[in-house]
């Protein structure tokens, strides 16, 4: 038998993010501790993103709310797809329990390793020292907020003042058009710097049309990132396009960790794993899931988890046990 106790958490941003939704203060979310009668403890994480198409907080809550203080492991299996995020928390715990994943990855990685965001717009042009000087060598940039020819010369200079193994992301969050999306992709490939992706550029309810039309006219691979939020989206959309679509994935709201791991493995898919803005008791979770997939010999892409610095807390430097203790 286990036994679960839950708490939540509320982070505040340094500065507010625009979403969707509007403007984002305060990261919410529900830490699990689960104990089994030997005293062994582990913690889980529900870091909902409703505007991916998670639950809320709310129904998080509630699930946690009608949830035996008493169970078996078993239960954990019956949270239904409609709740990934819960399937998240619980499974990482449960998977944690019986030693499929450990409690802490056994190296944390590089900046090497984590892509890092530039600002929009010019800003970008000079941004990118510093994060350079830290040792990072993938780059993300958001495109899709100023007027496209202005951005399709920022790009010339930002490729140009790049040095020549830095590795860019250009990611649209869904707000292009199909004509501009394909200026994109033509300005990728002739851009003086490795392109490695154009991510999302339509919305998801356009882009499963749209790939078959451009199939074999760029260089430059798409990426779908709003389009895969959970595990089920991600099936449907895999069975549809080709397998040249590399997939960023949120592992925090993408269900239980273990089926994304063999699902990912199983297709050999192309995937970015990236953060849904968790504590470092999710992070753990999803990072020690990256290990698995290079491990396996996918493709050892950037993490998409350099955002730690954009909370106010210092929870980046804090075990599990105290952060439990915080709240
Ligand atoms: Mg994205």
């Amino acid at each position: 038998m286990l036994s679960l106790q839950v708490r939540s958490y509320s982070r505040s941003f340094r500065q507010p993010l625009h979403t969707a939704h509007g403007r984002w203060e305060q990261r919410t979310g529900l830490i699990l501790r689960l104990e089994l009668e030997t005293g062994s403890v582990t913690f889980g994480e529900i870091a909902p993103l409703p505007w991916f198409g998670t639950e809320t907080l709310a129904q998080a809550q509630a699930l946690c709310d009608r949830w035996p203080r008493h169970f078996t492991v078993d239960k954990i299996a019956e949270i239904p797809d409609t709740l990934p995020a819960c399937q998240f928390g619980f499974g990482t715990a449960r998977d944690r329990l019986s030693a499929k994943l450990p409690s802490e990855p056994p190296l944390s990685p590089s900046p090497a390793d984590i892509c890092a965001l530039l600002p929009p717009g010019e800003a970008a042009l000079t941004h990118w020292q510093p994060l350079w000087q830290q040792g990072h060598r993938t780059f993300k940039w958001k495109i899709g907020v100023a007027s496209i020819d202005d951005e399709l010369s920022l790009l010339r200079d930002l490729a140009q003042s790049l040095p020549p193994t830095a590795r860019l992301r250009l990611d649209a969050n869904g707000g292009l058009t199909a004509t501009a999306a394909a200026a994109w992709l033509s300005a990728c490939d002739r851009a003086s710097v490795a392109i490695e992706f154009l991510e999302q550029p339509l919305p998801p309810d356009q882009i499963i049309d749209w790939l078959p039309q451009i199939a074999g006219q760029f260089g430059t691979p798409v990426a779908l990132d709003e389009s895969v939020a959970t595990l089920q989206q991600l099936r449907q959309v895999q069975q549809q396009v080709n397998s040249q679509i590399v997939y960023v994935v949120k592992p925090a709201i993408a269900g239980f960790p273990q089926r994304l791991l063999d699902y990912c493995l199983e297709h050999q898919l192309d995937v970015v794993l990236s953060s849904a803005l968790e504590t470092p008791i999710g992070r753990t979770a999803a990072l020690t899931l990256a290990q698995r997939l290079w491990a396996a010999g996918l493709p050892r892409r950037a993490l998409g988890f350099g955002v730690d610095h954009w909370f106010i807390d210092d929870w980046v430097h804090c075990s599990e046990v105290d952060l439990w203790q915080q709240l």
